[in-house]
């Protein structure tokens, strides 16, 4: 495999190919192939992308037939059919069936562009600066939400002080600490040293900060505690939305309504680079070309989009992203239960799950070792401490079942090298 033009000339930041230093080619679903006809399934989906997988037919159909037909690709933030298209699917499709009222607006393409407008929203509709996050999160790497990113390695990076965010306790981050109450308890409290927030944000489960879960009752009492201080509530769906963790939307069901949402990643539907923000139609705050961006019309990912919000009409699309994800959790907490003494333990909900070890260091020679089984899993975590499974909602049971074999090989061979430890012992 010839990688000698990426190592010469591609700065040293580079990550993920350093962790699966092949040369891609080609992708169908979950199965992507390399420059020499080696096939690899991909549990890793562009780090929750590529949710309908490499290509999906419908959707690259659409995108191809737009372009024969000389649709425009790009155009700021003008009017065009391809966004009339997919405004009108967002508002049928997702919106509207779910009760949801919220206007949007596209920020720049990434995930990043999409936190950074939604603080800008919040901060203007409060008048307030701080923005309350939490232990562990992952937010994005510009400034602003580098700034409500937890990892040091990477806020170290940034070469400037990062300002504007308060950090506080994740779900289950003390034990029997109820981190709700401590967060109550600090916003009430004038002598705290905490100012008052514009908004909380947060993910409901933290994709990159090792698949904490937030559960619905924690939800449910951070979304009263912004309505009880005058804040606002941010969900930053970016990883887990679009159907990750079982619903379209990760908090459905869990009895909160986030004032603002960020999506992004696979929005997009096949990897084509999208974000959006929806909002409370009253924090419709900023005024005309307060905010902008050169990329928030790539109508191609519109086009795209608009294909994979339509296969969320059919609501067995829903049901089988569920039963999957239920597959996938059975087989892993069937290895858990072969090694308890390593303190093997099972993360996540819906299609984003993980499994880690008492040993922090596992994680990632699981990765590897399975990257030679030709399975791509990535790690997360801040010690990169669990191993993570975002394949892609579609995958298809020939793939699935080749990716959990190739997993447990790589797992029982790794393992096989580990001494006995103390169970792990899970925060309640
Ligand atoms: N928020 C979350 C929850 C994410 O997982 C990510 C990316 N991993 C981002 C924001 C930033 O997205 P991007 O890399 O597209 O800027």
């Amino acid at each position: 495999m010839d990688t000698r033009i990426f190592e010469a000339m591609e700065a040293e930041v580079r990550s993920y190919c350093r962790s699966f230093p092949a040369v891609f080619a080609t992708g169908r679903n979950a199965t992507l192939t390399d420059a020499d006809g080696k096939s690899y399934i991909d549990m890793f989906a562009g780090a929750g992308t590529l949710n309908y997988g490499h290509n999906h037919p419908a959707i690259r159909q659409a995108v191809i037939e737009y372009m024969l037909q000389d649709g425009v690709t790009h155009s700021l933030d003008l009017y065009t059919v391809a966004k009339r298209g997919f405004l009108t699917a967002l508002q049928e499709i997702i919106l509207k069936p779910r009760g949801l009222d919220y206007k949007v607006t596209f920020p720049g393409p990434t995930g990043t562009n999409a936190v950074e407008t939604a603080m800008k929203f919040a901060r203007k509709a409060t008048g307030r600066q701080n923005i309350i996050a939490f232990t562990n999160a992952f937010h994005g790497m510009t400034l602003g939400s580098l700034a409500a990113s937890a990892t040091r390695t990477k806020r170290e990076a940034a070469g400037v002080p990062l300002g504007g965010v308060t950090r506080v306790p994740y779900e289950n981050y003390f034990g029997d600490l109820d981190t709700a109450d401590f967060l109550d308890k600090i916003l009430s409290d004038t002598g705290s040293g905490i100012d008052a927030p514009a908004a909380i944000i947060l993910e409901t489960v933290q994709a990159e900060g090792g698949l904490n879960t937030a559960s619905a009752p924690w939800l449910r009492k951070i979304a009263a505690i912004t309505r009880k201080h005058g804040s606002l509530l941010i969900v930053d769906d970016v990883q887990t939305g679009c159907g990750r963790t079982g619903t379209f939307f990760s908090f459905e069901g869990m009895g909160v309504t986030p004032d603002i949402v960020c999506l992004s990643k696979a929005l997009g539907g096949m990897g084509l680079p999208m974000a959006l923000v929806l909002f409370r139609p009253d924090l419709d705050v900023l005024k005309p070309g307060e905010h902008n961006g050169t990329f928030r019309g790539n109508n191609l990912a519109f086009i795209a989009a608009t294909a994979a919000l339509e296969l969320w009409r059919h609501p067995d699309f829903e049901a089988e992203i569920v039963a999957t994800g239920a597959k996938i959790k059975q087989r892993l907490n069937a290895i858990a239960d072969r090694y308890p003494y390593l303190g093997t333990h099972v993360l996540g909900r819906g299609m984003m799950l993980g499994i880690g070890w008492t040993d922090p260091t596992i994680a990632g020679r699981v990765s590897q070792r399975a990257f030679s089984e030709q399975i791509i899993a990535e790690t997360t975590g801040a010690d990169n401490q669990v191993l993570k499974l975002l394949p892609p909602l579609t995958i298809s049971d020939t793939e699935l079942a080749q990716g959990l074999a190739g997993l447990e090989r790589a797992i029982s061979l790794e393992l096989q090298t580990c001494n006995e430890v103390a169970p792990f012992v899970a925060a309640e």
